[in-house]
C-alpha cells in the first residue's frame, strides 16, 4: 500500500474509534513518525496533505525537515524522543511541540532556550507509566512535583502527558493510567498509541497518536 492509502486508512480508523468513544475525530491528531524513513515516503505524505510529523532524534529531524519546513510553513513537528541538553537549542529552533520533557535539567534548559529564541512551544511531560528502569520519563509518583517544577519554576507551557507502554504488557492499562494522571493535573492532551494500538488509545482519550510503520511501512 502507498503512504497516501495508509493515511486514508488511519484517518478512517480514527473516525471510527472516536465515534465509538463518543469523541470528535477532530480531537485526535495523527503524528506521522518519519524516523528512519526514506525521503520519497516523506514526500508522499506531504503530497497527500499530511502536515503533522514526529521524529525521535534531533539530528535526523534536521536532515528530514529543515528544508521541507521552509517549503511548507504549515508543518507541525513533534519531538518524541529523549532530548540531551546540548541539543536543546537545535530542538527548540526546529520543533513545534516537545513531547519528552522528562527531567529537571532538560525542563530548565528547554525553558531557557525558548526564552532566548522567543519560541513558546507547547510541551508534554513523558511519564514512565511502567516504571521501567531503561525508559525515560518521570514516574507517576513524582509527576505532580515535576509538573509543578516545569510550570512554576520554569514557566513551561505543559499541555499534556505522553507515554510509551512496556512492550510486554497490555497497553490499555497504561493508557488508562495516563488518562487518570492527566485528569488529576487538569491537562487536556494525551500522546499515546502507536501503529499496533492507536485505536485502544483513542478510546482511552488519546489526543495525539504517534504512528510510524502504519503510515510509512517498515523502517530501514
Ligand atoms: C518510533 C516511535 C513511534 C512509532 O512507532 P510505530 O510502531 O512505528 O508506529 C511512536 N512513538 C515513539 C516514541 C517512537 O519512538
Amino acid at each position: 500500500m502507498s503512504v497516501s492509502e495508509n493515511l486514508d486508512h488511519i484517518y478512517a480508523d480514527i473516525k471510527n474509534a472516536a465515534e465509538d468513544a463518543q469523541r470528535s475525530e477532530s480531537d485526535v491528531t495523527l503524528v506521522a513518525v518519519s524516523k528512519k524513513q526514506p525521503a520519497e515516503r516523506i514526500d508522499e505524505a506531504l503530497a497527500a496533505g499530511h502536515r503533522v510529523f514526529g521524529e525521535n532524534r534531533v539530528q535526523e529531524a534536521y536532515e528530514h525537515w529543515e528544508a521541507r519546513k521552509k517549503d511548507n510553513s504549515d508543518l507541525v513537528l513533534h519531538l518524541i524522543g529523549p532530548l540531551q541538553s546540548n541539543k536543546a537549542a537545535d530542538a527548540v529552533a526546529l520543533f513545534d511541540v516537545i513531547e519528552t520533557i522528562d527531567r529537571e535539567k532538560i525542563a530548565k534548559t528547554v525553558a531557557k532556550e525558548m526564552a532566548k529564541q522567543g519560541r513558546d512551544l507547547p510541551c508534554f511531560i513523558q511519564v514512565n507509566t511502567g516504571e521501567e528502569e531503561q525508559k525515560s520519563g518521570v514516574t507517576p509518583a513524582r509527576l505532580k512535583e515535576f509538573y509543578d517544577y516545569c510550570y512554576y519554576e520554569c514557566g513551561l507551557k505543559i499541555v499534556g502527558l505522553m507515554c510509551i507502554p512496556p512492550i510486554d504488557e497490555p497497553p490499555a492499562l497504561h493508557f488508562a493510567l495516563l488518562q487518570k494522571l492527566a485528569g488529576q493535573l487538569d491537562l487536556e492532551k494525551l500522546s499515546m498509541g502507536m501503529s499496533a494500538d492507536y485505536e485502544d488509545a483513542i478510546k482511552l482519550g488519546a489526543t495525539h497518536i504517534r504512528v510510524g510503520t502504519g503510515v510509512f511501512g517498515e523502517r530501514s
